[in-house]
């Protein structure tokens, strides 16, 4: 049976017939060398082995075997055993009758992601999905993996997986325990001298490790940590796991947060940790990681778990696993007191509302056909794409908040959002198995408010139509505003182009073209180099802008397609802000829902 609830408790003391050993002598080349052991009871004709080609929450093909080498497999005598290849990451073996193969290779680790493995002389990222071979037929069984490291250099070890053996036992290699192959493959570690600090909460522990290139106050980071847990938890009454792990990573040209049932890894940038304000949207990724431990791990699109690891695998749901969890995530940071009121208002209506109905791809393609083609277009982004499809982080963040405002209004403030998950995670409470069609989300919503909602929300979801916001936050005392952006200098509007620009040596190429916007209709297009407006030379972004906001408004433009000249007139628009203003008086009903939809603590 499909199970991703582990107890670290199930583990200790387990024998497993599956074995990685992990090698970790050739970290400084970033390899690590895997001996994979497997009993046999002596009668199998062949034996299947198969790396994933995916890793589930990153909805793109990898085809992890690309980092595998020198592959060879051993009978218990030590004698080399045939292999062959059946499939692009699948190899079959012949036993002939022994009791233990041994399957043995390097695997290269060098991409700082949080999807991918990352090894150096200084640490190790082990991600399981990426870099261990599941037996075919057999992935239910206990899997042990068991690291080989010098622990006086690599003094901390942090995983998601559970110790075999007490961690602290000095000496010998470190064993770790996965209930299953789902399991293994969910449950990253950690090894190297990285910061770690503990906490309980809701009767469970709670562990933060800081993989960072200097010294930073990880007793804060825990702290938030913390808060980030007890306001989360409270809307469930608990925590669904008895240990849980926040990896957190900082450093250069790296961002991004990937979700696990008993963990999630986040990376940053260094400055996360310093700036306040940058340190606010690590914050918000923690909130989202975190809330993936109901929202996607548990409470899921019945696609998502059992996992077919070989291949693609759609569901028109993501508005949910990922859209519900954008919408939460700041609103969660709000909750948890990382953002005021006014911050947090702000923060919708231009990162979520304001940002989306810039998107020209909104009126392309709904929200669940960008959800099931996340393989071929979110996560395979065309330099046109932003024109053909909205994303559905984006635009499913936007629907849940139009949701909860829904429900709010149509039961007087008695239910919310939150009562629609407690009632999803009910589902799977009782059915932990098998995860949730759309039609069980649908009705969840229409137990929680009414029918009319339900039908709203289908057509948010299911249709190109523009969404409403104006007057969705009308029973809330708030006003939709959309109005051109003011510059410092009085008088004058910052230009909007729509189009997106690079430099590429000393030259300003276009990258991307908004539908429909100036840059569009007048004729600019992708690859395009932008030489000189109004006959003035331009070589940066800055220079560009500068020449519309103190010029014409309608400016001629140098061009370059192909390496022939062109020229055209270019109307600029002003860029637009968005506000949400609360009105300086509320009627009392404005007054009650404005309350319920914003309040912070739950008795
Ligand atoms: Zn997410």
């Amino acid at each position: 049976m499909y199970t991703i609830e582990q107890r670290d408790e199930q583990l200790l003391g387990t024998q497993a017939k599956i074995r990685y050993h992990c090698f970790f002598d050739r970290a400084a080349e970033h390899l690590l060398r895997v001996r994979m052991e497997i009993d046999l009871d002596g009668g199998e004709d062949d034996v299947r082995c198969t790396l994933p080609a995916w890793a589930p929450g990153s909805y793109k093909i990898r085809d992890f075997i690309t980092h595998v080498g020198n592959l060879h497999v051993y009978n218990d005598s030590g004698m080399l055993l045939p292999v062959e290849w059946i499939a692009k990451s699948t190899f079959c073996f012949y036993p002939r009758g022994a009791k233990m193969a041994a399957v043995e290779y390097v695997f290269y680790a060098n991409e700082r992601t949080v999807r991918t493995m990352h090894i150096t002389r200084w640490r190790a990222f082990l991600f399981p999905v990426n870099c261990f071979f599941y037996v075919e037929g057999r992935q239910q069984e206990v899997h042990h993996v068991i690291l080989h490291f010098d622990r006086s250099r690599w003094q901390s070890l942090t995983t998601a997986l559970s110790p075999v053996t007490a961690l602290n036992e000095s000496g010998g290699p470190v064993i770790l325990g996965a209930l299953n192959y789902d399991i293994l493959a969910d449950s990253p570690t950690e090894i190297g001298n990285h910061l770690v600090r503990s906490f309980t909460a809701w009767g469970a522990r709670h562990e933060v490790a800081l993989v960072a290139p200097y010294a930073f106050d990880i007793d804060w980071l825990a702290e938030q940590c913390r808060i980030i847990v007890e306001t989360e938890a409270a809307v469930f009454g608990g925590v669904p796991y008895d240990r849980y792990v926040f990896f957190v990573y900082a450093g250069t040209n790296i961002s991004g947060g990937l979700e696990h049932a008993r963990c999630s890894v986040n990376m940053c940038d260094v400055q996360a940790l310093h700036d306040p304000q940058k340190a606010k949207s690590l914050l918000a990724l923690l909130c989202h990681e975190y809330f993936h431990v109901w929202n996607i791990k548990r409470i899921r699109p019945r696609e998502y778990g059992p996992f077919d690891y070989t291949k693609e695998v759609h569901s028109p749901m993501l508005w949910l696993a990922e859209g519900f969890t954008s919408y939460y995530d700041d609103l969660f940071a709000y909750r948890a007191g990382f953002y005021t009121r006014e911050e947090y208002l702000d923060l919708l209506a231009r990162d979520h509302i304001g940002k989306l109905l810039q998107v020209p791809g909104r009126r392309a393609m709904s929200v669940r056909q960008s959800s099931y083609l996340a393989w071929v277009k979110l996560y395979a982004q065309s330099p046109d794409g932003q024109n053909r499809f909205p994303s559905y982080y984006l635009k499913g963040g936007v629907v849940a908040l139009l949701l909860d405002l829904a429900i709010i209004e149509s039961t007087e403030g008695r239910r919310r959002l939150d009562d629609v998950m407690r009632v999803l995670w009910q589902h799977y409470c009782q059915r932990p198995e098998i995860g949730l069609t759309e039609e069980e989300v649908l009705q969840a919503i229409e137990e929680v408010s009414t029918a009319e909602v339900r039908k709203k929300f289908w057509q948010w979801i299911d249709s190109t139509d523009e969404l409403d916001i104006a007057s969705a936050f009308a029973p809330f005392g708030i006003d939709w505003l959309e109005q051109p952006k003011d510059t410092p200098q009085a008088g004058n509007t910052t230009p909007y182009l729509g189009l997106q620009l690079r430099t590429e040596g000393g030259r300003l190429i276009v990258s991307s073209v908004m539908e429909g916007s100036p840059a569009s209709k007048a004729g600019i297009a992708v690859d395009d180099e932008l030489i000189a407006v109004n006959g003035k030379r331009i070589t940066t972004e800055e220079e560009l802008l500068r020449a519309f906001s103190w010029g014409d408004k309608v400016t001629e433009i140098t061009a370059s397609c192909d390496d022939q000249l062109y020229t055209t007139t270019i109307e600029y628009m002003p860029a637009m802000d968005y506000q949400l203003r609360v009105r300086p008086v509320l009627g009392e009903r404005q007054q009650k829902l404005f309350q319920r939809w914003l309040e912070r603590s739950f008795a």
